[in-house]
Order: structure tokens, then C-alpha cells, then sequence
């Protein structure tokens, strides 16, 4: 049974560390006055990157929008004459996104990019579906010197994958077969 003793020294610690905390700095953050950077790695909103020569890195695959968990990726895709795959529109649901980061993991051309920027709140839940215009930005992102079509190449009216200058003929995946 606890003796009248034992209450006194446990009410004393109680005061004694409440005491201590009134001389320490706070450690709370007034948010959203200071913003505390966020790393890199962050998974909130998303964006289109660009190759370092400025074009769009998307070529349309789809394979962002077959990894989605919860579909809130769309796209057309579309060719350029020169044979190259672009997003005729891309369109991202804010609304459903559950920020998994799968879409960037699946991405072959390091297109689709997770940001830190998460202040996008809505009172309109419309505005959360995002149209290319509003995904696609004019940098690389977190992965700045990757150019998909320099280690892919490309079909064009002048030759086949591998058969321009300076190309080298496309990996066989059947060659690293055992
Ligand atoms: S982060 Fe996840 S939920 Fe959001 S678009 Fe990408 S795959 Fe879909
Ligand atoms: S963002 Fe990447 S994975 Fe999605 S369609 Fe474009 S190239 Fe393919």
C-alpha cells in the first residue's frame, strides 16, 4: 500500500519537472510562418520533369497509371513526327492520390517526380485534378543529367534504334538470358 511518503515524493517530481520545462527553450514551430525545410525525398505533390535538352521526359507509357494503387492517373498518348512518344494531356486527381510514390518508382524516364510541396489544400475538390499544364515544369527535378532517349535512342525516318551516329545498337533483353 502506498505510504502518505511515497505521494509527497511523487507530487514532488511532478513539481520538480514542470519547474525544469519553464526554463527551456520551446521547441514548438509557429507553422505556417516558419516553414521547416523538407527533404528532398518527401513524397508530396507531383510533377513532369524535363531532360536536361528541355524536352518533356514523358513518353506516354503508361506504366505510372497501370502501378497506381487508387487509378488517379490518366493520360492520351501521342507521337511526334520524329517518332518520339509524348502525353497528348496527362492528368493527375489530387483528391485520390494517397502519395504511395509508386508512380515515380515505375517510371522508366524519370518523368513523374514526388515534391516536398504539400500546401495544396482546396476548398473545391475540382481544382485538385491537375492538367499537364499544371504538372509539367521546366527542370529535372531530383535527378538532374538522366536523358531517357540517349540510352533508348529512337526510331526516325532516317534509321532504326542504334542505326544513327554515335548510337549504339539497342540491349537485347533475351541476351542476358542464361
Ligand atoms: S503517389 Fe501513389 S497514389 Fe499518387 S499518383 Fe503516384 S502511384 Fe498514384
Ligand atoms: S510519367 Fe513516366 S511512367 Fe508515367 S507515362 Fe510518363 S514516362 Fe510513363
Amino acid at each position: 500500500m502506498e505510504s502518505a511518503w511515497d505521494a509527497v515524493k511523487a507530487l514532488g517530481i511532478g513539481f520538480a519537472t514542470t519547474f525544469a520545462h519553464l526554463f527551456r527553450r520551446p521547441i514548438t514551430e509557429e507553422y505556417p510562418e516558419i516553414k521547416r525545410p523538407l527533404p528532398a525525398r518527401t513524397r508530396a505533390v507531383i510533377v513532369l520533369t524535363r531532360d536536361p535538352g528541355g524536352n518533356e521526359r514523358c513518353v506516354a507509357c503508361y506504366l505510372c497509371s497501370a502501378v497506381c494503387p487508387v487509378s488517379c492517373i490518366s493520360m492520351q498518348a501521342a507521337e511526334r513526327e520524329d517518332g518520339r512518344r509524348y502525353a497528348e494531356w496527362f492528368r493527375i486527381n489530387f483528391a485520390r492520390c494517397i502519395y504511395c510514390g509508386l508512380c515515380e518508382e515505375a517510371c522508366p524516364t524519370s518523368a513523374i517526380q514526388l515534391t516536398p510541396h504539400f500546401e495544396t489544400c482546396e476548398p473545391d475538390i475540382l481544382n485538385l485534378v491537375y492538367e499537364k499544364e499544371k504538372l509539367l515544369v521546366d527542370h529535372q527535378g531530383k535527378d538532374q543529367e538522366y536523358n531517357f532517349y540517349k540510352v533508348a535512342g529512337i526510331a526516325t525516318g532516317a534509321g532504326d534504334k542504334g542505326e544513327h551516329r554515335k548510337e549504339s545498337k539497342p540491349v537485347s533483353i533475351r541476351s542476358n538470358m542464361p
